[in-house]
């Protein structure tokens, strides 16, 4: 069948802002979605992308831990929820593959445990350090949070003419006709 990587929707895309709804974790179309969404984050070299940032609005995010061995480093998460968090909070550059080119210093909690539909029913997952950030910033995009709202509101100012950037670059995807709809 061969599922093709998609455009990632930038800053501006309504499609990030929306509550993402659950899934049917045993449904072919949640396959091909996780298929879908591994191709584009591997084609474009991210650590994680959650299905709103392709245009659907459903809770499925893949997940890449770049601390684990070879061949556990994939983790597809199918309705997460972080029932808990722990630890410090701590500060940590982060990116997100809707802001190509931004980098900045976020706080999120150092660990969690998050609870998903895996094959086999509701699995449970206890993540520390960077995956637990990558797991944290991708939830969000599944109830329309975006890395920027963790900033303060002067932050989110200074970078304004960033943000413009992004919200013209989409504006430009839709008048060209590069994208029929969202
Ligand atoms: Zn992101």
């Amino acid at each position: 069948m061969g599922v093709r990587a998609t455009r990632i929707r930038r800053y501006g895309n309504g499609c990030l802002r929306r509550t993402a709804r659950p899934v049917d974790p045993a449904g072919p179309e949640t396959a091909e979605l996780l298929e879908q969404l591994w191709a584009t984050l591997l084609k474009d070299g991210g650590v994680g992308l959650a299905a709103p940032q392709i245009g659907r609005d459903e809770r499925v995010v893949v997940v890449m831990d770049p601390e684990q061995k070879q061949g556990q480093r994939k983790m597809g998460l199918v309705n997460p929820v972080i029932r808990e968090t722990f630890g410090p909070k701590v500060s940590f550059e982060e990116g997100c593959l809707s802001f190509p080119g931004l980098y900045k210093n976020v706080w999120r909690p150092r660990g969690v445990v998050v609870e998903f539909d895996g094959p086999q029913g509701k699995q449970t997952l206890r993540s520390e350090a960077l995956a637990a950030r990558i797991i944290q910033h991708e939830i969000d995009h599944l109830d329309g949070i975006l890395f920027i709202d963790h900033l303060s509101a002067w932050q989110r100012f200074l970078l304004w003419p960033r943000f413009v950037s992004y919200v013209m670059f989409e504006a430009w995807q839709k008048i060209s006709g590069k994208e029929r709809a969202d």
